[in-house]
């Protein structure tokens, strides 16, 4: 006799029991996966739309980064920063150069990130800017997704992310999303960056108002504020170039990075900014035990080359469209509305027909998995390795469902 746990509802109720409950994930155990595939513990195969919220840009187990990271095993793993290490300057020199900027800081995770941004645009604010010391303020958006530290839930306007973990951190204001006049008036001599991700994915892929990101780029000029940009899942060739703040052709300070950097192998992240910005920063001022190590740099520099050549963007650019047209077809057949860019949508499903949550069962059910945000949202972010067959084949099997 096969033992339950190994089936899909044994394994489930296990992960349950032995978990806090902080994700409601979909009932589907997946054993291994290649590409845009994912094979569950009963064999069952599924058509990954979430790609890892982004982290899985590349596919799952893509080749070079698998080699990359074999390869890198084999020799060292972690040295921490208290040594220089053989792959570091080649890591930070690529992703410099992929982001035109002077410098790189590697962390792990995208929250990191995000703090390092924090701290740098302090940091600036006071030594640079000369900002009073302690009034520093940072302009972020409503809406925003940035991680889950409590610095970060601090500002949140997700009231399930952010209730119960006060007393919050000060310094921050909100302002609404995709309102130049109201981000310029919170702007005051002591705001030292404004914060936002070019486009917000954890609110339901929600891209800004044409000229929006243009407009905060020079509020950000004229008032001697650093723009920094939140990349970690809009970035590195999601939306079918390599930053989405591209699209509109705009250069922020600070480029936060995280998710796709680490190939879906190991958890990435960065700060790129040029030196004026990232040179406050001083031995002993901020650091990580894992951040930069060895395996982090073969992989994330093997992701930096793919990027380079532009095939994955222009995946993302050609694939999208596909993509966008099936999904628009939909619209007054089960969709309110699709937003989105290159591989990258959120849609809006009629709510007196389904929870997104119930969208993504029946999604499951046909073999295509996906993730909801908020209430009847759907966000869908395949593989950029995906082909016109199996985009085809995940907007049926959503037609199929919204049928009912
Ligand atoms: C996922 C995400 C983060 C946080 O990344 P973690 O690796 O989960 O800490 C920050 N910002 C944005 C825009 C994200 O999508």
């Amino acid at each position: 006799m096969v033992d339950d746990r190994l089936r899909t509802p044994g394994a489930v109720r296990d992960a349950e029991r032995y978990t806090a409950h902080n994700y409601h994930p979909l009932p589907v155990v997946i054993a291994s996966a290649e590409g845009v595939w994912l094979t569950d513990v009963d064999d069952r195969r599924y058509l990954d739309c979430l790609a890892g919220y982004s982290a899985l840009n590349f596919g799952h187990r893509h080749p070079r980064l698998i080699a990359a990271a074999h390869a890198q095993l084999d020799k060292l793993t972690l040295t921490s920063r208290a040594f220089v290490h053989d792959q570091f300057a080649d890591f930070c020199r690529e992703l410099a150069e992929l982001c035109g900027k002077d410098l790189v800081l590697p962390m792990n995770t995208g929250a990191e990130a995000v703090e390092t941004g924090v701290k740098v645009a302090r940091k600036w604010g006071y030594q640079v800017k000369g900002v009073p010391a302690g009034q520093a303020n940072i302009v972020v958006a409503e809406g925003n997704f940035h991680g889950r530290t409590t610095t970060i839930v601090s500002f949140s306007t997700d009231e399930d992310a952010r209730a119960d973990f006060g007393p919050y951190t000060p310094g921050f204001t909100v302002v609404p999303y995709g309102d130049l006049d109201a981000l310029a008036a919170a702007i005051d001599e002591n705001t030292v960056a404004v914060l936002l991700e070019p486009i917000q994915g954890e609110q339901g892929v929600v891209v800004p108002p044409e000229g929006y990101l243009p407009g905060v780029r020079r509020v950000c000029t004229e008032r001697n504020v650093l723009f920094v940009a939140d990349e970690i899942q809009s970035g590195l060739g999601r939306t079918g170039t390599t930053f989405a703040c591209e699209h509109e052709g705009v250069v922020p300070d600070m480029y936060l990075l995280g998710k796709a950097l680490g190939g879906g192998i190991v958890p990435v992240s960065a700060v790129a900014a040029n030196a004026d910005v990232l040179g406050v920063l001083k031995p002993g001022q901020h650091g990580s035990t894992f951040g930069g190590n060895p395996l982090a740099c073969a992989v994330a520099t093997e992701v930096v080359r793919l990027l380079a050549t532009g095939e994955f963007q222009r995946r993302s650019t050609e694939l999208g469209e596909r993509l966008h047209a099936g999904l628009q077809s939909l619209v007054g057949k089960g969709l309110v509305a699709v937003r989105g860019r290159g591989l990258w949508a959120g849609l809006d499903i009629d709510p007196t027909l389904m929870t997104g949550r119930q969208a993504c069962e029946r999604l499951m059910e046909r073999g295509v998995l996906a993730k909801d945000t908020h209430g009847s949202t759907l966000r869908l972010a395949p593989p950029l390795v995906i082909t016109v067959e199996e985009i085809d084949h995940a907007v049926a099997q959503l037609a199929a469902v919204l049928a009912g």
